[in-house]
């Protein structure tokens, strides 16, 4: 089999609310779409979504460099081939882990279809069905908002609810009381500092009043900060999840080293694609460390493969697929019922609607 185009399409994804992190406000979400066929007739999809703030790429980059070095990279190759075709991608681009994910989402779906089997029993089978269960994730706001809005999330059936802060220490501990008061016993609670306590002195003012109702805190300090998150995971008894600092295998295996990071969450946009997340995953299950399935809130497709990844794999115990319930609208047939994702079917087991991507899309570049 051989790849006989490549089509990019650029597209915005428009959010119910602008989401709010530590790091910047989101309005919408700003995607790339990566269709890849074969002269074998089947087509694959992989998704692109940039976050400059976490690995520097833009929207336009990530066009650029697909357009520019891995489409016409990649034409005539053989797409089951994954390891191959990834290695050679690898080997000519540096950074530009987006567009990288794109494409290996596209040749792994290509290959799941291939073989007549949904992605996640290729990639390792460990789930009975290719589905999960979202958190509801929470923007920064006032404590009494977040409170409401955390309510309203456990009434629309929601068990786990993951808290942005990373704000003024005292605003924190008292966002995450109010949540706390405002749900159920039962409900997960995880909070996300996205490095905005900085060090461990900020961490520990914030954590002190609050660590108790918390599952783990996720990327307290900022990302180059290793000393502190060591620190951190021998003084608190919450459980410390880096994010941030680590997009790659080698990073987790340098942090599980130095004694930083209880459990580490992947992003297929910053391993730039499964192989690698699937490498990542392994370094931190042979140090006993789970982990999880994070996302820069990705369109159906990417959220497809993140949901495929988590089905696959034992070591990864929580996700945050989380893109659907928070877009206005989607460009596939992707099932979801808040807050179960699921997926069906050969590959990603999405199919794109086209006219819908139409409507989203700004740019069409075809490489053949
Ligand atoms: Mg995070």
């Amino acid at each position: 089999m051989q790849i006989t185009r490549v089509t990019i399409h650029r597209y915005e994804i428009p959010l119910d609310e602008p989401f709010v992190t530590a790091l910047k406000p989101i309005p919408e979400l700003e995607r790339v779409l990566l269709e890849v066929e074969t002269d074998g007739g089947i087509v694959g999809w992989g998704e692109g979504a940039p976050a400059y703030e976490v690995t520097g790429e833009t929207q336009g980059s990530t066009v650029a460099v697909l357009k520019e070095v891995i489409g016409p990279l990649i034409l005539e190759k053989d797409p089951i081939a994954v390891e191959r075709v990834v290695d050679d991608v690898w080997s000519l681009v540096d950074g530009a882990p987006s567009a990288r994910a794109a494409v290996e989402i596209a040749l792994q779906d290509i290959r799941g279809k291939a073989a007549g089997m949904p992605l996640y029993r290729l990639l390792g089978g460990a789930a009975a069905e290719p589905t999960l269960s979202a958190p509801k994730v929470l923007s920064i706001k006032s404590p009494e908002e977040m409170a409401s809005d955390a309510a309203d999330a456990v009434e629309s059936g929601y068990e786990q609810i993951k808290i942005k802060v990373g704000d003024e220490p005292a605003t924190d501990i008292r966002r995450v009381q109010a949540i706390d008061e405002a749900v159920p016993d039962r409900t997960s609670l995880k909070a996300d500092a996205n490095q905005g306590w900085r060090d461990a002195k900020t961490t520990l003012e914030a954590l002190r009043e609050i660590e108790e109702f918390l599952d783990v805190i996720e990327q307290p300090v900022s990302k180059e900060n290793i000393a502190d998150l060591v620190f951190l995971r021998k003084r608190l008894d919450v459980p410390i999840m880096p994010d941030e600092s680590v997009e790659t295998a080698s990073d987790a295996s340098d942090l599980i080293r130095r004694g930083a990071g209880d459990l580490y969450n992947i992003k297929l946009m910053k391993t730039g694609g499964i192989s690698e997340a699937a490498r990542l995953n392994a370094v931190a299950e042979a140090a006993n460390r789970p982990t999880q399935i994070g996302s820069m809130v990705e369109g159906h497709v990417g959220t497809a493969a993140g949901v495929h990844f988590a089905a696959a794999l034992d070591n990864v115990i929580w996700n945050e697929m989380v893109g659907p319930f928070m877009t206005t609208t989607g460009v596939t047939d992707l099932s979801y019922d808040l807050p179960r994702i699921e997926v069906s079917g050969p590959g990603l087991g999405v199919g794109v609607d086209r006219d819908a991507l139409a409507e989203l899309r700004s740019e069409k570049l075809v490489i053949e």
